[in-house]
């Protein structure tokens, strides 16, 4: 590695996932860098999902579901025994593919894990509301209606308040599983647009379906087909020189 390579923030060697007796991922090895956007693409059912929630184990609520390899954050193997789950998914985030607030005040919802986390001061919880929601690209369209119901915003909206709900409670990686899928255009474009601010902070993996999204917004690609990673590396020589002819089919559109 170069001195000029970015930091490695999370590392998978020999990951297997199973749902009984479904082998949903196989031996996956990928390393996951600092401060930079990792895109998971590939066809429905291939794992990607899966492969997301076992960054912050999020899986082990699912019953029957055994896995097997290593996954470190920092350095630090997540699965040890001892790791504190609520500690580690407070590290690492997630927004999901529906926006999900909660049927509360937009300034509720973002203050919530700061207060789970012990925050009581009312000027450090508004103070974190108000950065997480600027963070979140959302302040200026709702600082002045802050006690509004959070399902009255648009979905493009709320997906931006979920974001600003992970980032209240200063994560260092954000998993994002297909968070546009149910976004307009514009609202896509709103969520890239933070995602590269983001980056500047957080480590973002984000799984999409959207090739254009990958290709535009990410900076390392990998290619996910029947539960294995069969092509990882840098966003640009995915797209341009992919080495496995699935890769190509799959991001040309030839796929199946
Ligand atoms: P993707 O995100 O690429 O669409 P998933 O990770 O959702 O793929 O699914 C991978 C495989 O695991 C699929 O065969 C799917 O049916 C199976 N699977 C996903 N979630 C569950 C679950 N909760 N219980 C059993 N099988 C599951």
């Amino acid at each position: 590695m170069t001195e000029s390579s970015p930091a490695i923030k999370m590392e998978i060697r020999g990951l297997h996932f199973y749902y009984g007796s479904t082998h949903a991922l196989k031996n996956i090895n990928i390393l996951i860098r600092e401060r930079q956007i990792t895109a998971l693409i590939g066809p429905s059912g291939c794992g990607k999902s899966t492969f997301l929630r076992t960054l912050n184990r999020l899986n082990e609520l699912i019953p029957h579901t055994r896995i097997e390899g290593v996954v470190t954050l920092d350095g630090e193997d997540i699965y040890q025994p001892g790791t504190d789950v609520v500690s580690l998914r407070q590290r690492v985030g997630m927004v999901f593919q529906r926006p999900n607030p909660f049927p509360k005040s937009i300034f509720e919802n973002v203050a919530f894990g700061p207060r789970v986390l012990g925050v009581r001061s009312k000027i450090e919880i508004e103070q974190k509301v108000e950065q997480s929601l600027m963070s979140a690209a959302l302040w200026p369209e709702v600082s002045d209606r802050l006690h509004s119901n959070a399902l009255s915003l648009t979905l493009g909206q709320q997906q931006r308040l979920c974001i600003a709900r992970v980032l209240a409670v200063q994560p260092e990686v954000i998993l994002m599983d297909e968070p546009c899928s149910a976004l307009d255009p514009l609202a896509t474009l709103k969520i890239e647009e933070l995602m590269q601010e983001l980056k500047k902070d957080y480590t973002i993996v984000i799984v999409t379906h959207n090739m254009q999204q990958a290709a535009r917004t990410s900076d390392w690609t990998g290619f996910f087909h029947l539960g294995e990673v069969l092509e990882y590396g840098p966003t640009e020589t995915i797209f341009t020189h992919p080495k496995d002819p699935q890769t190509e089919n799959y991001i040309t559109g030839r796929y199946g």
